[in-house]
C-alpha cells in the first residue's frame, strides 16, 4: 500500500507531535496553522507538567493509566532527540491543606502500581528548604518533569524540515471538504487542497471546523491563567503543587504559575488574582521577596462535556480524525502513536488506554 497524504490541522503540541510521529513513519505530512509560528495556540500558556499524580486512579483509573502511559513515550521521544527535548526527573512535590488526603492519594496511586512517595515534614524540608512551612505529607514524584513549549516546538519543527514534512503557517484552514462520506480537501483563502486524510488537532479551533459534521463531538474551551514572574527564591528546584500555588521554574530568578480562570475574568479580577499571587510566593517562599509580575495570559484549554478526549474517527466520514485533549502536552505521544497506527492500517498494533475515547464508537 503506498502511504497516504495526511494533512493535520493545528501545530500545536499535539498537532506537531502527531505530524513528527507520522513523518517518522514515512507518511507525507502537511501541517497548517493559522498563526504564523507554531505552538502559539494555548499550547504556548501551559505550565507543561508531565503527570499522572493529578489523576487521581480511585475518580479516573482510565486517565491515570493513560497518563502514566506517555512517561515511556516521552522517554523514547527524548532519544530521539538525543535528550534535547527536556531534562528528564526534574521531579515534583504535590500536597494539600490536608495530610490525610494527601497520604491517601499516594496510597490510591501505589495501589495501581505506581511509583509516587510519601515525603514526611523533616523529608520535605530537607529536599525543598526553600519552603517556608513545610506541609505533614507530600506526594514526590521523582520521575515528573516539564516541558517548554518553545523548545520543544523548534525541535519539531527542525525534524519535521528534515523528515521533509509541508508546513503552511500564516494560513487559516476556512472548512475541510467532505464528499460522500469522505474528506477529499481543506480550505484556505478559498482555495481546496486535495488530501488523502485529515487529522483535526486544531483545539478548540476546531468547534467552526467540526460544525457542519454535527455537534456531537462535545469539545468546550476551558480556559486558566498563566502568571509569568520574577523573583528570587533562593536554592528553588523541581515542580511544586501546593494548596496556594502550582508552580515552576524557568530559568534563574523567573518562574511560571497555573492558576485557576476567576469566575467573572474581568481586567479588575484578573489584576486581583495577580496580587494574591505575589503575596503567595512571599507567603511560600524563603526569600520569595519583592516578586514582580511580568505576564499574566490566559489559555483556553481544549476540554470536553464529559472530561475526556476526542481521538479517532469521525463517526460517518471514514478519513476524518480529531486530536483533541486536555492535557494535552501529558497526552501528545499517546494520541500521536494511536493516530499513526489508524492513518497506517496498524489498528491492532497499539492498544489505546481504555479512557481516550474513539469517536467512531463514542457517537453511536
Ligand atoms: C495555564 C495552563 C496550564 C496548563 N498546564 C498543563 C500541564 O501542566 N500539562 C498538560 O498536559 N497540559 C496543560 N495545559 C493544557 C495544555 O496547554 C493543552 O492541553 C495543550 O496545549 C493543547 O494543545 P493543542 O495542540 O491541542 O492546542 P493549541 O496549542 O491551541 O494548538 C491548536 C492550534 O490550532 C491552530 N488553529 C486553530 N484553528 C485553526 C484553523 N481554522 N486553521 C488553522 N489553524 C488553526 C491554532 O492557531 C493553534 O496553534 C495547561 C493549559 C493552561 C492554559
Amino acid at each position: 500500500m503506498t502511504s497516504p497524504h495526511v494533512t493535520i490541522i493545528g501545530a500545536g503540541i499535539v498537532g506537531m507531535t502527531v505530524a513528527y510521529f507520522l513523518a517518522r513513519a514515512g507518511v507525507s505530512v502537511r501541517l497548517m496553522d493559522r498563526e504564523e509560528t507554531p505552538g502559539r495556540g494555548v499550547t504556548d500558556r501551559s505550565f507543561g507538567w508531565i503527570n499522572y499524580i493529578t489523576r487521581d486512579p480511585a475518580d479516573d483509573p482510565a486517565a491515570h493509566r493513560y497518563c502514566r502511559a506517555a512517561f515511556d513515550r516521552y522517554h523514547a521521544l527524548n532519544t530521539d532527540f538525543d535528550g534535547r527535548l527536556f531534562s528528564p526527573a526534574t521531579s515534583s512535590l504535590l500536597w494539600t491543606d490536608d495530610a490525610r488526603q494527601t497520604l491517601d492519594l499516594v496510597h490510591r496511586h501505589q495501589q495501581h502500581g505506581a511509583a509516587p512517595r510519601a515525603l514526611n515534614r523533616a523529608e520535605f524540608a530537607k529536599l525543598a528548604p526553600f519552603v517556608i512551612n513545610p506541609p505533614d505529607y507530600a506526594a514526590y514524584c521523582a520521575h515528573d518533569f516539564a516541558l517548554h513549549p518553545r523548545n520543544v516546538m523548534a525541535h519539531y519543527c527542525q525534524a519535521l524540515k528534515r523528515l521533509g514534512a509541508e508546513m503552511m503557517f500564516g494560513r487559516n484552514v476556512e472548512q475541510i471538504v467532505v464528499q460522500h462520506n469522505r474528506a477529499s480537501a481543506v480550505v484556505i483563502d478559498g482555495a481546496a487542497l486535495a488530501t488523502d486524510r485529515v487529522i483535526v488537532a486544531s483545539a478548540t479551533g476546531s468547534i467552526p471546523l467540526l460544525a457542519p459534521f454535527g455537534d456531537q463531538h462535545g469539545i468546550i474551551a476551558s480556559p486558566a491563567v498563566l502568571i509569568t514572574l520574577e523573583a528570587e527564591i533562593p536554592g528553588f528546584h523541581g515542580i511544586l503543587c501546593g494548596p496556594e500555588l502550582e508552580i515552576r521554574q524557568l530559568e534563574k530568578n523567573r518562574f511560571i504559575i497555573a492558576e485557576d480562570m476567576p469566575k467573572n475574568p474581568t481586567k479588575t479580577a484578573l489584576q486581583d488574582l495577580a496580587d494574591q499571587t505575589l503575596a503567595s510566593v512571599c507567603r511560600v517562599f524563603r526569600g520569595g521577596k519583592n516578586p514582580r509580575i511580568l505576564s499574566v495570559q490566559i489559555g483556553d484549554r481544549p476540554d470536553s462535556i464529559d472530561g475526556k478526549a476526542r481521538i479517532g474517527r469521525v463517526k460517518h466520514i471514514e478519513n476524518l480524525f480529531l486530536a483533541i485533549a486536555h492535557p494535552g502536552f501529558i497526552l501528545a505521544p499517546v494520541m500521536a502513536q494511536y493516530l499513526t497506527d489508524q492513518v497506517l492500517g496498524r489498528e491492532d498494533s497499539y492498544e489505546i488506554p481504555t479512557g481516550i475515547i474513539d469517536i467512531q464508537a463514542y457517537a453511536v
